[in-house]
């Protein structure tokens, strides 16, 4: 495949760009190369600048469900913007698309809309810490909550990738306030609880973990800090940017059958627009501005073409739940696969799936934490990522990042996919 007009595209944007890119994940540094400029998409597939076509397997790292230009979501905002792009004044699609979400998500009475995922989980911890009156927060090395500071202190995902898990910038103050503790490891946190008894607001994980590759939680891990959250008067902040609406309509709670305390969304809840939000109990947020006196606000929260999306996106998915046992089935299709297809190379892998996140670690043991997913052979994943890409497969340009399926992929798609796995690690 040629990436000509890519190349081209890419040294512009280099200069007025940092990097080239707004988001250094699409920079391609993992994986060397020149990154592929989109042109348009539909579908399971996007066209690039050159004209290439791709089958892709990110779906804008999770929001499309449906796939892309997906109708309801494309008439919705097409029609919202005719009625005017923002007003900074509050409109009845909000409360309808809390109503939707409150309907389908155990354990939540209220929900504030925010623009980013990274807003959802700044915005939480902070409800946590002002609601505990505690300042302390607990965080899985390997899982990513977005980019404010608090986060910032090993995360997974883009700033491993870079190799900086200590982000210049996040202040001495700011990292004090966080304590790490290792995935599916409650040893390290029964020791962050007893050296620091009586401070700690909220525990805040992925549930289902998807910026170190796919982890899901071993058995107990979840049930166990459920217990221990609620013996120390610790908020459990469920992270579902990633999982929400994707694992099933309640997220990780109704799948995994475990209570979290607040919520967090982003990514599906605004069907491929800039949307996040969390959610608790009327008792928590009640604590939240104007209501209580923890302050949060958005010019553009809740913004109408953003809601729109959201509600086309979230009544798609009441209208057909199916879709989750489809992409379920999908995922476990192209896990078989890639078994088959990978095995070929005689090189050590480790696949890792849980409903429709799945993730290929180029490793012999199994992976279950940060530590064990960055042991993985990042030579043989660049080599992997470049052999499918050039086979019109579009992976995660990263080994830390899990692909995303989305339900307009076909059996064919699948079969396209697997057979340039075995294919490319041939080679
Ligand atoms: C993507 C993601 C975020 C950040 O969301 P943005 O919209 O990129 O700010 C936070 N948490 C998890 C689990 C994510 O996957």
């Amino acid at each position: 495949m040629r990436y000509q007009r890519s190349s081209a595209l890419f040294r512009a944007a280099n200069q007025v760009l940092p990097g080239g890119v707004n988001s250094p994940v699409r920079a391609f540094k993992a994986v060397g190369g020149v990154p592929v400029f989109v042109r348009e998409a539909s579908g399971a597939y996007f066209t690039d600048a050159d004209g290439n076509r791709f089958i892709d397997f990110i779906a804008s790292w999770g929001p499309l469900l449906f796939g892309h230009a997906f109708e309801p979501v494309l008439e919705a905002v097409i029609d919202r913007a005719r009625k005017g792009t923002s007003f900074g004044m509050p409109t009845a699609l909000e409360t309808e698309l809390a109503e939707l979400v409150v309907s389908m998500v155990p354990h939540i009475d209220k929900v504030r809309f925010v623009n980013s995922g990274t807003e959802a989980c700044m915005s939480a911890i902070r409800l946590a810490r002002g609601y505990t009156g505690r300042d302390k927060i607990i965080k899985f090395a390997g899982c990513y909550h977005g980019h404010a500071d608090a986060f910032l202190i090993q995360a997974g995902s883009g700033a491993v990738t870079f190799g900086s898990p200590n982000s210049p910038g996040v202040t001495a103050g700011t990292a004090k306030d966080t304590l790490l503790a290792n995935y599916n490891d409650l040893e390290s946190v029964e020791a962050l609880l007893k050296a620091n008894p009586g401070q700690i607001a909220a525990i805040i994980l992925e549930p289902v973990a998807g910026n170190m590759g796919c982890i899901p939680p071993e058995p107990g891990f979840l049930e166990t800090l459920r217990e221990w959250c609620t013996r120390e008067g610790i908020l459990l902040i469920f992270d579902e940017v990633m999982t929400g609406f994707r694992l099933g309509r309640g997220g990780a709670q109704e799948v995994l059958g475990i209570r979290a305390d607040m919520v967090a969304f982003g990514k599906v809840i605004g069907g491929g627009l800039p949307v996040g939000a969390f959610a608790a109990s009327r008792e928590i947020m009640r604590h939240l501005a104007p209501e209580g006196p923890v302050y949060q606000a958005g010019t553009l929260s809740g913004n109408p073409l953003a809601m729109g999306a959201g509600l086309a996106m979230l009544q798609a998915i009441e209208k057909d739940p199916g879709v989750f046992r489809r992409l379920e089935e999908k995922t476990a299709y192209l896990h078989r696969g890639l078994e088959e297809g990978l095995g070929k190379s005689g090189l050590p892998f480790r696949i890792n799936r849980f409903g429709s996140m799945i993730s290929v670690h180029f490793t012999e043991e199994p992976v279950r934490d940060f530590a064990s997913a960055a042991r993985g052979n990042n030579d043989a994943f660049r080599k992997y990522f470049h052999g499918m890409l050039d086979r019109g497969v579009y992976l995660p340009p990263s080994a830390f990042e899990s692909y995303f399926l989305n339900d307009a992929l076909t059996y064919e798609d699948l079969d396209v996919a697997i057979g340039a796995a075995g294919a490319a690690m041939a080679t």
